[in-house]
Protein backbone atom coordinates (compact mmCIF):
# COMPACT_ATOMS: atom_id res chain seq x y z
CA UNK A 1 0.00 0.00 0.00
CA UNK A 2 1.37 3.34 -0.11
CA UNK A 3 2.16 5.58 2.60
CA UNK A 4 1.94 8.54 4.08
CA UNK A 5 4.46 10.35 6.72
CA UNK A 6 3.07 13.04 8.83
CA UNK A 7 5.95 15.00 9.83
CA UNK A 8 5.97 18.73 11.66
CA UNK A 9 7.21 20.76 14.34
CA UNK A 10 6.31 19.69 18.37
CA UNK A 11 3.21 20.94 19.21
CA UNK A 12 1.92 21.48 15.61
CA UNK A 13 -1.21 19.01 15.76
CA UNK A 14 0.33 15.81 14.33
CA UNK A 15 -0.85 13.45 16.56
CA UNK A 16 -3.65 15.05 17.75
CA UNK A 17 -4.39 14.98 13.99
CA UNK A 18 -2.84 11.58 13.55
CA UNK A 19 -4.98 9.96 16.28
CA UNK A 20 -8.26 11.40 14.98
CA UNK A 21 -7.58 10.26 11.43
CA UNK A 22 -6.94 6.70 12.45
CA UNK A 23 -10.27 6.56 14.68
CA UNK A 24 -12.88 8.21 12.26
CA UNK A 25 -11.61 5.10 10.10
CA UNK A 26 -12.29 2.78 12.17
CA UNK A 27 -15.45 4.17 12.98
CA UNK A 28 -16.69 4.70 9.33
CA UNK A 29 -15.41 1.37 7.49
CA UNK A 30 -16.81 -0.93 9.49
CA UNK A 31 -15.89 -3.43 6.75
CA UNK A 32 -12.38 -2.72 7.35
CA UNK A 33 -10.81 -2.82 10.48
CA UNK A 34 -8.78 -0.14 11.23
CA UNK A 35 -5.10 -1.60 12.59
CA UNK A 36 -2.64 0.03 14.33
CA UNK A 37 0.45 -1.77 13.24
CA UNK A 38 2.39 0.43 15.63
CA UNK A 39 1.63 2.97 17.82
CA UNK A 40 2.24 5.33 15.50
CA UNK A 41 1.50 3.22 12.13
CA UNK A 42 -1.99 3.57 11.04
CA UNK A 43 -3.66 2.41 8.16
CA UNK A 44 -6.80 4.00 6.94
CA UNK A 45 -9.63 2.74 4.07
CA UNK A 46 -9.87 4.57 1.42
CA UNK A 47 -13.00 6.63 1.74
CA UNK A 48 -14.98 5.64 -1.86
CA UNK A 49 -18.65 5.73 -2.34
CA UNK A 50 -18.29 4.33 -5.78
CA UNK A 51 -16.84 1.07 -3.98
CA UNK A 52 -20.53 0.92 -1.97
CA UNK A 53 -22.78 1.56 -4.82
CA UNK A 54 -21.04 -1.67 -7.00
CA UNK A 55 -21.19 -3.35 -4.09
CA UNK A 56 -25.17 -2.28 -3.74
CA UNK A 57 -25.23 -3.66 -7.50
CA UNK A 58 -23.87 -6.30 -7.41
CA UNK A 59 -25.07 -7.43 -3.85
CA UNK A 60 -21.23 -8.13 -2.82
CA UNK A 61 -21.09 -9.75 0.68
CA UNK A 62 -18.23 -7.68 1.62
CA UNK A 63 -16.70 -4.39 0.80
CA UNK A 64 -13.20 -3.95 0.57
CA UNK A 65 -12.09 -0.12 0.56
CA UNK A 66 -8.42 0.25 -0.93
CA UNK A 67 -6.06 1.02 1.97
CA UNK A 68 -3.31 3.96 2.82
CA UNK A 69 -0.85 3.85 5.70
CA UNK A 70 0.08 6.91 7.65
CA UNK A 71 3.19 7.32 9.97
CA UNK A 72 3.34 10.02 12.78
CA UNK A 73 6.95 10.88 12.64
CA UNK A 74 7.71 12.80 15.50
CA UNK A 75 11.31 14.24 16.27
CA UNK A 76 12.11 17.17 14.13
CA UNK A 77 13.03 20.11 15.55
CA UNK A 78 15.27 23.09 14.79
CA UNK A 79 19.34 21.79 14.32
CA UNK A 80 17.93 18.22 14.52
CA UNK A 81 20.23 17.38 11.54
CA UNK A 82 23.25 19.23 13.56
CA UNK A 83 25.17 17.23 16.33
CA UNK A 84 23.81 13.54 16.72
CA UNK A 85 22.14 14.21 13.43
CA UNK A 86 18.75 13.01 12.89
CA UNK A 87 18.10 9.42 14.65
CA UNK A 88 18.76 6.49 12.03
CA UNK A 89 14.75 5.18 12.54
CA UNK A 90 13.64 8.73 11.96
CA UNK A 91 15.19 8.97 8.44
CA UNK A 92 14.34 5.30 7.56
CA UNK A 93 10.67 6.11 8.78
CA UNK A 94 10.51 8.87 6.19
CA UNK A 95 12.60 7.02 3.55
CA UNK A 96 10.02 4.54 3.60
CA UNK A 97 7.11 6.95 2.59
CA UNK A 98 5.88 7.64 -0.75
CA UNK A 99 4.96 11.18 0.48
CA UNK A 100 5.31 13.32 3.27
CA UNK A 101 2.14 15.47 4.78
CA UNK A 102 3.76 18.21 6.62
CA UNK A 103 1.47 19.80 9.11
CA UNK A 104 2.05 23.01 9.97
CA UNK A 105 0.40 25.11 13.14
CA UNK A 106 -2.01 27.99 11.33
CA UNK A 107 -4.08 28.24 14.78
CA UNK A 108 -3.37 30.66 17.37
CA UNK A 109 -3.98 29.57 21.23
CA UNK A 110 -2.04 31.38 23.74
CA UNK A 111 -2.29 27.72 25.73
CA UNK A 112 -0.38 26.11 23.32
CA UNK A 113 3.31 26.95 23.14
CA UNK A 114 4.98 27.22 19.92
CA UNK A 115 8.81 25.97 19.52
CA UNK A 116 9.71 29.42 18.41
CA UNK A 117 7.01 31.42 20.46
CA UNK A 118 5.03 32.82 17.23
CA UNK A 119 2.82 31.53 14.85
CA UNK A 120 4.27 31.53 11.28
CA UNK A 121 3.77 28.76 9.03
CA UNK A 122 6.02 29.49 6.47
CA UNK A 123 8.83 29.72 8.56
CA UNK A 124 7.91 26.86 10.33
CA UNK A 125 8.06 24.86 6.65
CA UNK A 126 11.64 26.65 5.95
CA UNK A 127 12.71 25.39 9.31
CA UNK A 128 11.89 21.60 8.84
CA UNK A 129 12.50 21.53 5.00
CA UNK A 130 16.24 22.91 6.18
CA UNK A 131 16.49 19.88 8.91
CA UNK A 132 15.84 17.70 5.75
CA UNK A 133 17.71 19.47 3.19
CA UNK A 134 21.28 19.28 5.34
CA UNK A 135 19.84 14.93 5.81
CA UNK A 136 19.94 14.53 2.81
CA UNK A 137 22.86 16.50 1.84
CA UNK A 138 25.23 14.81 4.53
CA UNK A 139 23.91 11.43 2.84
CA UNK A 140 24.27 12.65 -0.69
CA UNK A 141 27.92 13.63 0.38
CA UNK A 142 28.62 9.84 2.17
CA UNK A 143 27.13 8.18 -1.15
CA UNK A 144 29.02 9.80 -3.26
CA UNK A 145 32.41 9.18 -2.12
CA UNK A 146 30.98 5.52 -1.30
CA UNK A 147 31.11 4.95 -4.78
CA UNK A 148 33.86 6.60 -5.99
CA UNK A 149 35.89 3.39 -6.56
CA UNK A 150 33.14 1.24 -8.40
CA UNK A 151 32.53 4.48 -10.66
CA UNK A 152 36.60 4.47 -11.25
CA UNK A 153 36.06 0.69 -12.23
CA UNK A 154 33.07 2.26 -14.55
CA UNK A 155 30.75 0.17 -13.14
CA UNK A 156 27.70 1.43 -14.88
CA UNK A 157 25.19 1.79 -12.44
CA UNK A 158 27.20 3.43 -10.13
CA UNK A 159 27.90 6.13 -12.61
CA UNK A 160 24.28 6.47 -12.97
CA UNK A 161 23.97 6.95 -9.60
CA UNK A 162 26.51 9.29 -8.87
CA UNK A 163 25.20 11.52 -11.67
CA UNK A 164 22.21 11.77 -9.77
CA UNK A 165 23.43 12.43 -6.59
CA UNK A 166 25.82 15.18 -8.04
CA UNK A 167 22.26 16.85 -9.23
CA UNK A 168 21.07 16.34 -6.06
CA UNK A 169 23.95 18.12 -4.46
CA UNK A 170 23.95 21.09 -6.72
CA UNK A 171 20.24 22.30 -5.64
CA UNK A 172 20.82 20.93 -1.90
CA UNK A 173 23.79 23.51 -1.91
CA UNK A 174 22.01 25.38 -3.70
CA UNK A 175 19.12 25.88 -1.01
CA UNK A 176 16.48 24.05 -3.06
CA UNK A 177 14.94 20.41 -2.08
CA UNK A 178 16.15 17.26 -4.30
CA UNK A 179 12.09 17.45 -5.61
CA UNK A 180 13.41 20.62 -7.52
CA UNK A 181 15.62 17.90 -9.95
CA UNK A 182 14.27 17.71 -13.38
CA UNK A 183 14.73 13.73 -13.89
CA UNK A 184 14.70 11.93 -17.06
CA UNK A 185 12.71 9.37 -17.43
CA UNK A 186 15.42 6.81 -18.19
CA UNK A 187 16.82 7.98 -14.52
CA UNK A 188 13.54 7.72 -12.67
CA UNK A 189 13.72 4.90 -11.22
CA UNK A 190 17.44 5.02 -9.86
CA UNK A 191 16.16 8.63 -8.85
CA UNK A 192 13.76 7.48 -6.61
CA UNK A 193 15.85 4.48 -5.34
CA UNK A 194 18.21 7.16 -3.87
CA UNK A 195 15.31 7.78 -1.32
CA UNK A 196 16.26 11.38 -0.85
CA UNK A 197 13.93 12.94 1.57
CA UNK A 198 13.52 16.21 -0.15
CA UNK A 199 12.16 14.25 -3.23
CA UNK A 200 9.42 12.86 -2.03
CA UNK A 201 6.27 14.51 -3.33
CA UNK A 202 4.91 16.78 -0.24
CA UNK A 203 1.76 18.04 0.62
CA UNK A 204 1.20 21.03 3.19
CA UNK A 205 -1.55 20.29 6.05
CA UNK A 206 -2.58 23.89 6.87
CA UNK A 207 -3.94 23.10 10.97
CA UNK A 208 -6.19 26.19 11.51
CA UNK A 209 -8.65 26.45 14.31
CA UNK A 210 -12.43 25.07 13.72
CA UNK A 211 -14.37 28.44 13.09
CA UNK A 212 -12.13 28.72 10.11
CA UNK A 213 -12.01 25.03 8.79
CA UNK A 214 -14.41 26.08 6.24
CA UNK A 215 -12.36 29.19 5.14
CA UNK A 216 -8.83 28.49 6.48
CA UNK A 217 -7.04 32.09 7.41
CA UNK A 218 -4.49 34.28 6.43
CA UNK A 219 -1.46 31.83 7.75
CA UNK A 220 -3.39 29.07 5.51
CA UNK A 221 -3.41 31.28 2.49
CA UNK A 222 0.25 32.14 2.83
CA UNK A 223 1.03 28.78 2.75
CA UNK A 224 -1.03 28.14 0.01
CA UNK A 225 1.03 30.49 -2.15
CA UNK A 226 4.50 29.04 -0.77
CA UNK A 227 3.27 25.74 -1.90
CA UNK A 228 2.15 26.84 -5.28
CA UNK A 229 5.40 27.97 -6.59
CA UNK A 230 6.82 24.82 -5.48
CA UNK A 231 4.32 22.83 -7.04
CA UNK A 232 3.18 21.15 -4.15
CA UNK A 233 -0.29 20.53 -2.74
CA UNK A 234 -2.37 22.09 0.03
CA UNK A 235 -4.92 20.97 2.28
CA UNK A 236 -6.80 23.48 5.12
CA UNK A 237 -7.82 21.22 7.82
CA UNK A 238 -8.83 21.87 11.60
CA UNK A 239 -7.57 18.33 13.88
CA UNK A 240 -9.50 19.28 16.76
CA UNK A 241 -12.77 18.76 14.58
CA UNK A 242 -11.31 15.78 13.36
CA UNK A 243 -10.88 14.79 16.48
CA UNK A 244 -14.57 15.37 17.72
CA UNK A 245 -15.63 13.41 14.26
CA UNK A 246 -13.96 10.44 15.71
CA UNK A 247 -16.14 10.19 18.35
CA UNK A 248 -19.40 10.17 16.03
CA UNK A 249 -20.78 7.56 13.50
CA UNK A 250 -21.49 8.81 10.31
CA UNK A 251 -24.68 9.74 9.99
CA UNK A 252 -23.86 12.09 12.97
CA UNK A 253 -20.31 13.24 11.70
CA UNK A 254 -22.05 14.30 7.85
CA UNK A 255 -24.21 16.39 10.51
CA UNK A 256 -21.82 18.20 12.51
CA UNK A 257 -19.62 18.73 8.90
CA UNK A 258 -23.10 20.32 7.32
CA UNK A 259 -23.08 22.34 10.14
CA UNK A 260 -19.59 23.78 9.92
CA UNK A 261 -19.83 24.27 6.25
CA UNK A 262 -17.78 21.36 4.95
CA UNK A 263 -18.58 18.85 2.45
CA UNK A 264 -15.96 16.49 3.54
CA UNK A 265 -14.26 15.26 6.42
CA UNK A 266 -10.45 15.93 6.67
CA UNK A 267 -9.52 12.48 6.29
CA UNK A 268 -10.97 12.56 2.97
CA UNK A 269 -9.67 15.70 1.58
CA UNK A 270 -6.18 14.11 2.79
CA UNK A 271 -6.46 11.14 1.39
CA UNK A 272 -7.39 12.69 -2.11
CA UNK A 273 -4.96 15.04 -1.88
CA UNK A 274 -2.64 12.51 -1.33
CA UNK A 275 -3.48 10.27 -4.14
CA UNK A 276 -3.55 13.51 -6.51
CA UNK A 277 0.06 14.18 -5.28
CA UNK A 278 1.19 10.47 -5.98
CA UNK A 279 -0.27 10.42 -9.09
CA UNK A 280 -2.92 7.72 -7.90
CA UNK A 281 -6.35 6.17 -9.29
CA UNK A 282 -8.49 3.04 -8.30
CA UNK A 283 -10.15 0.24 -10.01
CA UNK A 284 -12.05 -1.99 -8.96
CA UNK A 285 -12.70 -5.30 -8.55
CA UNK A 286 -17.16 -6.64 -8.06
CA UNK A 287 -18.74 -9.74 -7.85
CA UNK A 288 -21.17 -11.55 -5.22
CA UNK A 289 -18.46 -12.38 -3.24
CA UNK A 290 -16.80 -9.07 -2.81
CA UNK A 291 -16.56 -5.41 -4.06
CA UNK A 292 -12.92 -4.24 -3.90
CA UNK A 293 -10.73 -0.97 -4.60
CA UNK A 294 -7.69 -1.36 -5.75
CA UNK A 295 -4.97 1.50 -6.15
CA UNK A 296 -2.32 1.99 -8.95
CA UNK A 297 -0.59 4.91 -10.50
CA UNK A 298 -2.01 6.51 -13.33
CA UNK A 299 -1.32 5.29 -16.48
CA UNK A 300 -0.69 1.92 -15.14
CA UNK A 301 -1.15 -0.84 -17.97
CA UNK A 302 -3.66 -3.73 -17.42
CA UNK A 303 -1.35 -6.32 -16.78
CA UNK A 304 0.50 -4.43 -14.10
CA UNK A 305 -2.75 -3.38 -12.61
CA UNK A 306 -3.80 -7.50 -12.18
CA UNK A 307 -0.33 -7.90 -10.83
CA UNK A 308 -1.30 -5.57 -7.71
CA UNK A 309 -3.96 -8.47 -6.43
CA UNK A 310 -1.31 -11.12 -7.35
CA UNK A 311 1.83 -11.36 -9.57
CA UNK A 312 0.51 -14.78 -10.92
CA UNK A 313 -2.27 -12.42 -13.01
CA UNK A 314 0.56 -10.25 -14.58
CA UNK A 315 2.29 -13.00 -15.54
CA UNK A 316 0.05 -15.07 -17.33
CA UNK A 317 -2.25 -12.31 -18.24
CA UNK A 318 -4.17 -13.06 -21.19
CA UNK A 319 -7.33 -10.14 -21.38
CA UNK A 320 -9.42 -8.05 -19.22
CA UNK A 321 -13.12 -8.01 -19.45
CA UNK A 322 -13.22 -4.01 -18.66
CA UNK A 323 -16.70 -2.01 -17.94
CA UNK A 324 -16.45 1.64 -17.25
CA UNK A 325 -17.74 2.36 -13.77
CA UNK A 326 -21.20 5.04 -15.08
CA UNK A 327 -22.15 1.81 -17.86
CA UNK A 328 -21.63 -0.17 -14.74
CA UNK A 329 -24.40 1.79 -12.73
CA UNK A 330 -26.26 2.68 -15.54
CA UNK A 331 -27.10 -0.35 -17.01
CA UNK A 332 -27.23 -1.90 -13.24
CA UNK A 333 -24.23 -4.08 -13.62
CA UNK A 334 -22.59 -6.36 -15.30
CA UNK A 335 -25.02 -8.18 -17.11
CA UNK A 336 -26.74 -5.24 -18.40
CA UNK A 337 -23.24 -3.63 -19.34
CA UNK A 338 -22.47 -7.00 -21.24
CA UNK A 339 -26.05 -6.69 -23.14
CA UNK A 340 -25.33 -2.95 -24.30
CA UNK A 341 -21.76 -4.03 -25.65
CA UNK A 342 -20.42 -1.73 -22.82
CA UNK A 343 -18.29 -4.75 -21.03
CA UNK A 344 -14.93 -4.39 -23.40
CA UNK A 345 -12.47 -6.97 -23.94
CA UNK A 346 -8.98 -5.27 -23.32
CA UNK A 347 -5.26 -6.49 -23.78
CA UNK A 348 -2.43 -6.26 -22.67
CA UNK A 349 -1.57 -2.73 -23.71
CA UNK A 350 -4.54 -0.98 -22.09
CA UNK A 351 -4.18 1.79 -19.74
CA UNK A 352 -6.63 1.57 -17.04
CA UNK A 353 -8.81 4.58 -16.23
CA UNK A 354 -10.01 5.72 -12.93
CA UNK A 355 -13.15 3.65 -11.99
CA UNK A 356 -12.72 0.34 -14.22
CA UNK A 357 -14.60 -2.27 -13.15
CA UNK A 358 -12.32 -5.41 -14.28
CA UNK A 359 -11.94 -8.46 -14.52
CA UNK A 360 -8.69 -10.47 -15.59
CA UNK A 361 -8.52 -13.37 -17.55
CA UNK A 362 -5.17 -15.61 -16.98
CA UNK A 363 -2.71 -18.52 -16.94
CA UNK A 364 -2.51 -20.08 -13.98
P1 LIG B 1 2.33 17.39 17.92
O1 LIG B 1 3.42 17.66 18.89
O2 LIG B 1 2.58 18.07 16.61
O3 LIG B 1 1.96 15.96 17.75
O4 LIG B 1 1.06 18.18 18.51
P2 LIG B 1 -0.21 17.62 19.31
O5 LIG B 1 -1.16 16.93 18.38
O6 LIG B 1 0.23 16.87 20.50
O7 LIG B 1 -0.87 19.01 19.73
C1 LIG B 1 -0.24 19.91 20.59
C2 LIG B 1 -1.26 20.71 21.36
O8 LIG B 1 -1.99 21.56 20.47
C3 LIG B 1 -2.30 19.84 22.04
O9 LIG B 1 -2.57 20.38 23.29
C4 LIG B 1 -3.51 19.94 21.13
O10 LIG B 1 -4.71 19.76 21.83
C5 LIG B 1 -3.38 21.34 20.59
N1 LIG B 1 -4.00 21.49 19.27
C6 LIG B 1 -3.89 20.68 18.19
N2 LIG B 1 -4.61 21.15 17.15
C7 LIG B 1 -5.19 22.30 17.57
C8 LIG B 1 -6.06 23.27 16.96
O11 LIG B 1 -6.45 23.15 15.79
N3 LIG B 1 -6.41 24.34 17.75
C9 LIG B 1 -6.00 24.49 19.03
N4 LIG B 1 -6.38 25.56 19.73
N5 LIG B 1 -5.20 23.60 19.63
C10 LIG B 1 -4.79 22.52 18.93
Amino acid sequence: GFKMGIVGLPNVGKSTLFNALTKTAAAQAANFPFCTIEPNVGEVAVPDTRLDTLADIAKSKQIIPARMTFVDIAGLVKGASRGEGLGNQFLANIRECDAIAHVLRCFEDDDVTHVDGRVDPVADADTIETELMLADLESVEKRIAGLSRKVRGGDKEAVQQERLLKQARAALEDGRPARTVEVAEDDAKAWRMLQLLTAKPILFVCNVSEAEAATGNAHSDAVADMAAKQGAGTVVISAQIEEEIAQLDADEAREFLEELGLEQAGLDRLIQAGYQLLGLQTYFTVGPKEARAWTIPNGTTAPKAAGVIHGDFERGFIRAETTAYDDYVSLGGEAGAKDAGKMRVEGKSYVVKDGDVMHFLFNA
